[in-house]
C-alpha cells in the first residue's frame, strides 16, 4: 500500500453522507486546491504573532514580517532554480501573475498559445495579439506546429502550461523554450500544475517567466508568484497603482519604482507569502525523486483501476506524451459528470472535480458538452484514497444509485 508522503491538514476529516453516516473525507481534488501541509500550518501558527506591516514599519514585528516577505523571494528563487537577477513578484495566484505579465508585454508583441491552456493562460493576453496553435494529434506534431507558427511570423512570447490541469500531461518546457528562443520569442510557463509535482530549474530549462499559486502548492493563504526576467517587468505598466510602488510622487508626476515593488502596491499578504515560501522549503527537502515516485504510483493505480471498470473512458490529449503529473481525466459512459461527482460526494464522501475545468477549448475536444471528471492526487494521498474512488465507481456502474438526484442552480444534488 502507498502511504501519504507528508502529513497534510484535514487528513482525518469526517464528512456527513446522505445516508446519515459519516466517513473519512477523501480529497481527490488536489489540482483545484491542495490541502495545507502540516509543516506549513505549524509555521503559520509560529509566525502569526509577528504579523505586522512591512517595509515602512520600524517595530520589531514589522522587521520580522519584512524579513519573512523578502526572505520568501530568495526561497522561491532557490525553489525554481532562478537566475540571480530574476525578479520575484508576489501576487494573489497564477491568474493574477499571468495578467500582470500580460501588462508587461512589449508593445505590439504577439503571444503564441496552445488551445489546451487553462483560461488563466488564454484570456489575459490581448485578443488582437494572441495567436492560437491548435494541439495536433501527437505531441511531436504539436511542437512542430508551434515552431512553424513562431517561424511564420515573429512573436514576443510563447505562453504554455507546464502540465495540463485537465489531463496532467506535461509539456516539454525546456524543448519549447529552445524553440521559442530560436525564433526570437521568450517563453512563459503556467506552472500552477507543474510546481506542486515536479522540480523546476529555470536556468536549465531556459524558462523566461513562470507563475504558480500557493493554494495548489499546499499553502492555502492566497499568495501566488510571478518570477522572471527584469527588463519587461521594469518597463511594464504598474499592475496596481498605489503606495509602495513608487519612488517619488508629486501632484503632476509619479516616478514608479522598478520591479518587484512597481507591481506590488498596497500591503502585501505577509502570511500567504511566508506560507508559500515554507511550502517550497518543505517540498524541496524531500529526497530526490520521492515526489515523482509517490505520485506516479498513485496515478498508475488510478489509471489501471479506472481503465478496468466497464463504461469508464480515460481522456488524454496525446497518445505519445509519456510524462504526466497526478491528474486523471475520465468519463463514465451514460452518466452526466456532474451527477457522478455529486454521487461520489453524497454517498461516499469523495471529492473530485467535474465540468470543463476552466479549459473549455480542451474539454470540448473530449466530445461531451458537460465536460468530464477529474481525480487528482498529491503528497497527502494514499492508495486507500484511490481504492475508495475505484470501489465507489464500481458500485455505480454495477448497481446504479440508491438515491434520487435533482438539479438546483446547475448543481446536481441528492
Ligand atoms: N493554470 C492552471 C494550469 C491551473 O490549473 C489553474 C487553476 N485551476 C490556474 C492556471 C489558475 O490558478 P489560480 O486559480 O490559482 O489563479
Amino acid at each position: 500500500s502507498i502511504q501519504p508522503l507528508l502529513p497534510v491538514t484535514g487528513a482525518e476529516l469526517a464528512v456527513p453522507l446522505v445516508t446519515g453516516d459519516t466517513r473519512r473525507y477523501v480529497n481527490l481534488d488536489y489540482a483545484a486546491s491542495a490541502p495545507c501541509l502540516q509543516g506549513v500550518a505549524d509555521h503559520v501558527a509560529e509566525i502569526l504573532p509577528y504579523y505586522a506591516s512591512v517595509h515602512r514599519g520600524a517595530g520589531f514585528a514589522s522587521q520580522v514580517s519584512t524579513r519573512l516577505v523578502e526572505g520568501a523571494r530568495t526561497t522561491v528563487k532557490r525553489f525554481l532554480g532562478a537566475r540571480d537577477d530574476d525578479v520575484v513578484i508576489f501576487t494573489r495566484n497564477t491568474t493574477d501573475s499571468l495578467n500582470l505579465l500580460a501588462g508587461c508585454l512589449p508593445p505590439d508583441g504577439d503571444v503564441v498559445v496552445l488551445d489546451i491552456e487553462h483560461h488563466a493562460d488564454l484570456l489575459p493576453w490581448p485578443e488582437d495579439r494572441r495567436r492560437t496553435v491548435s494541439a495536433a494529434p501527437t505531441l511531436d506534431a504539436t511542437l512542430r506546429r508551434v515552431e512553424h507558427e513562431l517561424a511564420r511570423r515573429p512573436a514576443a512570447l510563447l505562453a504554455v502550461t507546464g502540465a495540463s490541469n485537465v489531463t496532467g500531461e506535461q509539456l516539454p518546457v525546456g524543448q519549447l523554450a529552445r524553440i521559442a528562443h530560436r525564433h526570437g520569442a521568450r517563453i512563459s510557463v503556467d506552472a500552477a500544475q507543474l510546481a506542486p509535482h515536479r522540480r523546476i530549474d529555470l536556468i536549465a530549462a531556459e524558462i523566461d517567466y513562470l507563475a504558480f499559486s500557493g493554494h495548489k502548492l499546499y499553502a492555502p493563504w492566497g499568495a501566488g508568484v510571478l518570477v522572471g526576467r527584469r527588463d519587461w517587468l521594469d518597463a511594464g505598466t504598474p499592475y496596481l497603482a498605489g503606495g509602495g510602488a513608487v519612488r517619488q510622487v508629486t501632484l503632476d508626476h509619479t516616478a514608479w519604482a522598478p520591479a518587484p515593488a512597481r507591481h506590488e502596491a498596497g500591503s502585501p499578504n505577509v502570511i500567504g507569502i511566508a506560507a508559500l515560501a515554507k511550502a517550497c522549503d518543505v517540498i524541496a527537502s524531500l529526497p530526490d525523486g520521492a515526489l515523482e515516485t509517490h505520485e506516479s504510483a498513485l496515478r498508475d493505480r488510478l489509471k489501471q483501476g479506472l481503465g478496468a471498470l466497464p463504461g469508464v473512458e480515460l481522456h488524454r490529449i496525446w497518445p505519445d506524451s509519456s510524462s504526466a503529473v497526478g491528474i486523471v481525466c475520465f468519463s463514465v459512459v451514460g452518466f452526466h459528470p456532474g451527477f457522478v461527482a455529486a454521487y461520489l460526494s453524497a454517498e461516499h464522501g469523495i471529492g473530485v472535480r467535474d465540468g470543463k475545468f476552466c479549459a473549455h477549448p480542451l474539454a470540448g475536444r473530449f466530445g461531451q458538452p458537460a465536460g468530464a471528471l477529474r481525480a487528482s492526487v498529491g503528497l497527502g494521498t494514499s492508495s486507500a484514497d484511490v481504492d475508495r474512488l475505484l470501489a465507489a465507481l464500481q458500485e455505480l456502474v454495477q448497481h446504479g444509485v440508491r438515491w434520487s438526484y435533482g438539479e438546483i442552480d446547475g448543481k446536481c444534488i441528492p
